[in-house]
């Protein structure tokens, strides 16, 4: 049985201040003891902040993006996985479609930064998804199943079973279009099965999670499929109530 994970990608938004009260709020409306894991992803300058503030919480704390170098070096505005393992972060987001089309991560790119992440001992949260001429020029499997090449190659079994994937649809990211539940539930058993080729087990395993417009309403009924193990939550993750009600949602 695999445990949900709800995930709030706070993306470029946040101050000290609204962080503070965001994860008060977070913290009276989800105690500890509940079946679904939590875990929030802020700006990288936060993230001390935050780590600090959940550090006696059960919600993680994880990264927006990362470094495809080891350590440190020479790598001027860039933070390593070991630099983010080193503060307290537990997860990393690779591949966030933002970044693919704003910030030249290719398909190869995002499977080195896949692999420094886990040799840092750290779970990426891969993002994969097709644009909206994909899908409808029938292309949206094929996309998919190119995004997670590189990485299903480049990873050991053992690594392959750390891995979380994210299904984003592009044009269901911030859109207020969300992909019906049976569109999202036929892409995810899509990935499942492409993930069985490498490794049946890390299939089974794996924790797929829907991104894309997520909203409490609409929440339970996509966290209802069988292969949908979660969300990955941008816009409603900056609202604690809206949050919370997302991640009740998939108890
Ligand atoms: C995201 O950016 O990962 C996302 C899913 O955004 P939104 O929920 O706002 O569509």
């Amino acid at each position: 049985m695999r445990r949900k994970l709800v995930a709030g990608n706070w993306k470029m938004n946040g101050t000290l201040k609204a962080n503070e009260e965001l994860v008060a709020g977070l913290s009276a409306e989800l105690p500890a003891g509940s079946n679904v894991d939590v875990a929030v992803f802020p700006p990288a300058i936060y993230l001390s902040q935050v780590i600090h503030a959940l550090s006696d919480s059960h919600i993680n704390v994880g990264a927006q993006n990362v470094c495809e170098q080891a350590g440190s070096g020479a790598f001027t505005g860039e933070v390593s996985a070991e630099m983010l393992a080193d503060i307290g972060c537990r997860l990393v987001i690779v591949g966030h479609s933002e970044r693919r089309a704003a910030y030249g991560d290719t398909n190869a790119l995002v499977a080195e930064k896949v692999g420094a992440v886990l040799d840092a001992g750290l779970v990426p949260v891969l993002c994969v998804g097709e644009t909206d001429a994909e899908r409808e020029a029938g292309q949206a499997f094929a996309v998919i199943a190119e995004q997670l090449m590189p990485v299903l190659k480049s990873l050991s079994v053992e690594n392959l079973r750390q891995l979380i994937i994210a299904y984003e649809p592009v044009w269901a990211i911030g859109t207020g279009k969300t992909a019906s539940p049976a569109q999202a539930q036929e892409v995810h058993g899509f990935i499942r099965a492409t993930v069985a080729k490498a490794d049946e087990q890390a299939a089974q395993e794996m924790r797929l999670l829907y991104g894309g417009s997520v909203k409490a309403a609409n929440a339970a009924e996509l966290f209802a499929q069988p292969d949908i193990d979660g969300g990955l939550i941008g816009g409603a993750s900056l609202d604690a109530q809206e949050f919370s009600a997302i991640c009740r949602a998939a108890e």
